[in-house]
């Protein structure tokens, strides 16, 4: 059965200070239109260290914790949630590795990052992840449920 084989899976992307600032929101968000993800949720925003301390909670012992904070508050970052099959898993492949050095052209890490401390984007490891991160960003009637006609082309 079709819908069976669709996912509603959710993923939380971020296109980072950098990227913003590098003018990369509209191709980063081309590049999951087109593989055919659905957009749920959109916003640019400027969040408080607080909210980005909690957003890297996991991160708080490394060594680069507090700098990858000033990092993501140097500027609005365009936070979005994309749904659809295999969303987190296909989302993390679309950005490429943290380290923009070993992300393969044609990833967006691949294509505009060379330093690990400037890699424009972000994106959920894990279901888990994504759905702490969703709440964390957005309110539930910030992610819309909507179709999208052209999902029958593409599922
Ligand atoms: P990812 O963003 O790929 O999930 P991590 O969750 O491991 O990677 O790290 C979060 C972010 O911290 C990275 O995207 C990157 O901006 C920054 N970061 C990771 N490792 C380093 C490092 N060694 N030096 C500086 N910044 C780093
Ligand atoms: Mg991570």
């Amino acid at each position: 059965e079709k819908s069976a084989n669709m996912s509603n899976e959710q993923t939380f992307i971020a296109i980072k200070p950098d990227g913003v600032q590098r003018g990369l929101i509209g191709d980063i968000i081309s590049r999951f239109e087109k593989r055919g993800y659905k957009l749920a949720a959109m916003k640019l925003v400027s969040p408080s260290k607080e909210h980005l301390e909690k957003h890297y909670e996991d991160l708080s012992d490394k060594p680069f914790y507090k700098g990858l904070v000033t990092y993501m508050l140097s500027g609005p970052i365009c936070a979005m949630v994309w749904e659809g099959r295999d969303a987190v898993k296909t989302g993390r492949t679309l950005l490429g590795a943290t380290n923009p050095l070993a992300s393969a052209p044609g990833t967006i890490r691949g294509d505009y990052a060379i330093d690990v401390g400037r890699n424009v984007c972000h994106g959920s490891d894990a279901v888990e992840s994504a759905k702490k991160e969703i709440d964390l960003w957005f309110s539930k009637d910030e992610v819309l449920q909507y179709k999208l006609a052209q999902h029958d082309w593409i599922y």
